[in-house]
């Protein structure tokens, strides 16, 4: 089928307590990689794409090999950006068919950051595109931006609420002790502040830095309202692992080979990762047709 609004999956994930999960992809393989992991599971699935990525492959590219996948399949896949801080990106991003997008104004003060959001909605929602914010920052590497420890804030309730009705944003992105990149120590998150923040406003939660959280505490978070949960260091790892061991013979060259098992390695994380976010046969939920 034709690309799919984010809206629609993650609300219905949000009425049911699931989350829609997303992945970060970064080319060919890693985009099979997810839509045949996803299409095993009858999943619906998001892909997205930070700006260094878009840099690296290009959003011609991008667009064109995830609506070619999309057509190939019946299950329902959206095209979303992550951390975006350009507008001129984003609009570019509505002209290639993105179906939804992060605006990041997490380096801009309270009142620009709403500006630069309020913006985006408007021109997004013009085309049906929903649109992710974020308030608090959250911590780690994500592709250049990188927030120390000592900057990273977690997010205030109330703030978190005058920022979803200053904005008009679909989901919100929330710091609330998760952080981009693999975590040296066991990650604790702030439930309590996760159901604070939910109680506060009417749209879904988003959680970012899931890779390295354990398993139940990205379930209870899930079942706090976190219907959209971001995966992205969790495939780099294997990825990378499955291409230095093809390429630990020095004599092998043959990019289907160690490209493939990347590929395998990729598929079977996006597969656990859909069962933790309990989307398995979800894809049905959505008129995708029992075979
Ligand atoms: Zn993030």
């Amino acid at each position: 089928m034709a690309l799919v609004s984010s809206y629609e999956l993650i609300h219905k994930a949000w009425e049911q307590k699931k989350a829609i999960p997303a992945f970060n992809i970064h080319n060919l393989e890693t985009i099979q990689a997810v839509i045949e992991g996803a299409d095993e599971l009858k999943s619906p699935v998001i892909i997205q794409t930070t700006p260094g990525t878009l840099k690296h492959a290009g959003i011609e590219y991008v667009a064109a090999i995830v609506k070619a996948a999309a057509l190939k399949y019946d299950i329902p896949i959206a095209l979303h950006m992550d951390h975006c801080p350009s507008f001129d990106t984003i609009v570019n991003c509505l002209r290639v068919g993105y179906t939804s997008v992060m605006i990041d104004g997490a380096n801009c003060d309270y009142a620009d950051n709403v500006e630069l959001v309020r913006s985006v909605v408007k021109m997004a929602h013009a085309v049906n595109v929903q649109v992710e914010g974020e308030i608090g920052k959250i911590g780690g590497v994500e592709d250049d931006m990188f927030v120390n420890e000592a900057d990273a804030s977690f997010t205030i309730p109330e703030e978190a609420k005058q920022f979803v009705e200053d904005t008009g944003i679909d989901t919100l992105a929330v710091a609330i002790g998760t952080a981009h990149g693999m975590y040296k120590g066991e990650p604790k998150l702030d439930f309590e502040r996760i159901e604070k923040i939910q109680s506060m406003i009417n749209v879904p939660l988003v959680l970012h830095g899931a890779s390295g959280v354990p398993d139940e505490s990205v379930k209870r978070a899930i079942a706090l309202g976190m219907a959209k949960i971001n995966i992205a260091t969790e495939l780099k790892n294997p990825m990378a692992a499955a291409i230095k061991e093809v390429l630990a013979n020095p004599d092998e060259n043959d990019p289907r080979n160690y490209m493939g098992a990347a590929r395998e390695a990729v598929k079977k994380v996006v597969k656990d990762k859909i069962r933790l976010c309990q989307t398995e046969g979800f894809a049905y939920e959505f008129g995708v047709v029992k075979k």
